[in-house]
């Protein structure tokens, strides 16, 4: 395992890989949710490079990077274990050097959701991805269901500018109780973790009334919404029924359909989705 902190060893070394390179791009502080992607590019894959850099473009002005968790060591011996074979841990200095100008706008699907609650956060996803996306140069790059709105976007994005790799979305890993995994879930107080089972019950009962036939999306953001509304320490974000690629809410539920929500509990911001059959 090498682990590489420039842009040119990086690239020095690429050029000596023959065979698919699967590329995971996370911010670090890993748990099994990263792991399971690892896990799959391992098996597609001759070599498997992962990233781990906060890239501070992608949090607004009043989200704060540097108080993002971060245990580096700890995530080294992880995947290790998961026999990666190059590890990219970029400095601030490294990707965004003095006079950094340019940026990737994705139109559309960004400008919902996410991008509606987050100003200029997926300009700084796509910037990013598109950063080492060149560097990297892989063949396969491993996205988690858990953030469905950046995989649709990131896909958006490698079709319309032509980068040729294969996006492959990975099923969101949870805790026994259902809370999807998250490097924020370690901010939440024992009382708030207790209370953040409620965004999975929610997407369950979305699942159920569809199962049962239910094609009213706005039928069913009202049950999502009254059930949160019952947790008296979870304040609602957004609640949506959407087309599974545009993400554009939807009225009736008629195509491949995404359930989604973002609820903050306590200080912490959580976001969950389920896709309907
Ligand atoms: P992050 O470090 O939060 O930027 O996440 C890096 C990658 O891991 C992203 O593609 C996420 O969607 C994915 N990921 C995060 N949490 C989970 C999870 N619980 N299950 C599956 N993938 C996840």
């Amino acid at each position: 395992m090498q682990v590489i902190g420039t842009i040119a060893e990086l690239r020095a070394l690429r050029q000596q890989l023959s065979g698919a390179v699967g590329f995971v791009p996370t911010m670090g502080y890993l748990h099994q949710g990263h792991l399971a992607l690892v896990r799959r590019a391992r098996t597609e894959n001759s070599t498997v490079v992962v990233s781990i850099y906060v890239n501070p473009t992608q949090f607004g002005p009043r989200e704060d990077s540097a108080g993002y968790p971060r245990e580096l060591n700890r995530d080294l011996d992880l995947l290790h274990s998961e026999k990666v074979d190059v590890i990219f841990v970029p400095s601030d200095a490294e990707m965004y050097p003095p006079g950094f100008s340019t940026w990737v706008d994705v139109e559309n699907v960004t400008e919902r959701l996410e991008g509606a609650s987050r100003p200029g956060h997926f300009r700084g996803v796509a910037t990013i991805v598109t950063k080492l996306f060149n560097v990297v140069r892989p063949s396969r790059a491993y996205f988690g269901q858990k953030d469905a709105q950046q995989t649709a976007v990131i896909r958006r994005m490698v079709a319309d500018l032509d980068m040729g790799i294969e996006i492959v979305a990975v099923p969101t890993v949870r805790e026994s109780d259902g809370l999807a995994m998250s490097s924020r879930n370690v901010h939440l107080s024992p009382e708030e973790r207790r209370a953040a089972t409620v965004l999975f019950e929610a997407l369950t009962l979305t699942r159920e009334l569809s199962r049962g036939g239910e094609k009213d999306a706005e039928e069913i953001r009202q049950q999502m919404t009254s059930l949160i509304q019952k947790e008296p320490l979870a304040r609602i974000d957004y609640v949506s029924i959407a087309d599974a690629s545009t993400l554009e809410e939807l009225s009736f539920i008629d195509r491949p359909a995404l359930a989604s929500l973002a609820v903050t509990i306590g200080k912490t911001r959580l976001m969950d989705n389920m896709p309907l059959e």
